[in-house]
């Protein structure tokens, strides 16, 4: 898997940052998952390469326009090129008024299969709407262990955070994943390319060539891995409920606004310093950290969040547009 920085500034762009969005990609699913969308994604999309016409599950943590300004443009843009493929939107209530508004204004429309589905933590429901044509919602559905959204692939939990206004943070947990597939031993046995290794890697047993060959035993595919967690604050100050969404990541993409010496104004407006990120990450034991959302303050000199964060959690990353970070 791939996680895509498209964009890592918060509240205005900067030269070298766009506004938040952070896609993940897998090598084996063609969807595509978008955390916030700030102003200029389409554009960010292109830079890094991402196709327009996959499906996409795009998570809004908030209502503030540095996350989701990006969003009506990239749908404009869906539009444009007669997207074909699923788009499911998630994100707190307002997300379905938000987007009827530019059809009503500006004749936005979705001509592909569109879901909005509206987070309300404080009736614990999913609201649902389909297109953008009728206000009425679908259906509405009780939210169950925090999940507002799983398949075969993953499921997404939500958290609310705390921030100025209702604020959710996202964590994404894969679940099992195949064994690896070790194509020399399939070889070695005889058993050609084909649709039977796509059964084996599975797991399944096949017949081939009069003999029952079971790929685990034969040593075709290993014992099955546990899935990848990766978990995306939104704008928080520190706070218990993100902790507890994102126990055991391999990856916290969290928010440091500020560094340590403006500790008192990032708590005041809700957001966190560089070492608040870093104290989360240590207080969810996640395995890696990266820092996102920096002031445009630091645009010079955001290596300062960074050396703050690793002097209490080596394991940091800072993010930078178009940074591609692999996640195994
Ligand atoms: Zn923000
Ligand atoms: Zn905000």
């Amino acid at each position: 898997m791939e996680l895509i920085i498209l964009g890592s500034s918060g509240a205005i762009p900067v030269k070298e940052r766009n506004l938040p969005a952070i896609a993940l990609k897998s090598k084996t699913h063609p969807e595509i998952i978008l955390f916030d969308c700030g102003e200029d994604t389409q554009r960010q999309f292109i830079e890094a390469g991402l196709k327009f016409n996959k499906p996409l599950k795009i998570f809004i943590s908030h209502f503030h326009g540095d996350h989701i300004i990006g969003l009506p443009g990239l749908l404009f843009r869906f539009s444009l090129i007669d997207r074909t493929t699923p788009l499911m939107i998630f994100g707190p209530r307002n997300l379905f008024f938000y987007l009827y508004f530019h059809r009503i204004t500006l004749g936005l429309h979705a001509g592909y299969p569109l879901t909005i589905v509206e987070i309300d933590h404080e009736n614990q429901e999913l609201i649902h709407f389909e297109g953008l044509d009728s206000e009425e919602p679908i259906k509405k559905e009780k939210i169950v262990n925090n999940i507002v959204f799983e398949t075969k692939w993953y499921m997404m939990k939500y958290a609310l955070v705390d921030h100025s206004v209702p604020t959710y943070a996202y964590a994404f947990l894969e679940k099992h994943r195949l064994g690896k597939f070790n194509p020399e031993k399939a070889k070695e046995l005889g058993i050609p390319q084909g649709r039977i290794w796509k059964t084996l890697h599975e797991g399944n047993q096949v017949e081939y060539d009069g003999k029952i060959i079971d790929p685990v035993k034969e040593g075709i595919v290993g014992p099955k891995r546990p899935g990848r967690k990766i978990t995306y604050s939104g704008d928080t100050m520190p706070c218990q409920s993100l902790i507890e969404l994102g126990k055991d990541s391999d990856l916290l993409i969290h928010e440091a606004t500020y560094a340590k010496n403006l500790a008192e104004v990032a708590h005041e407006k809700k957001h966190s310093t560089s070492i608040d990120a870093a104290n989360s990450a240590i207080k969810m034991n996640a395995k890696q950290l990266l820092l996102t959302h920096i002031s445009s303050r630091y645009q010079d000199d955001a290596q300062l969040l960074l050396a703050e964060a690793k002097e209490i959690y080596p394991n940091t990353l800072l993010a930078r547009d178009l940074l591609r970070i692999a996640i195994d």
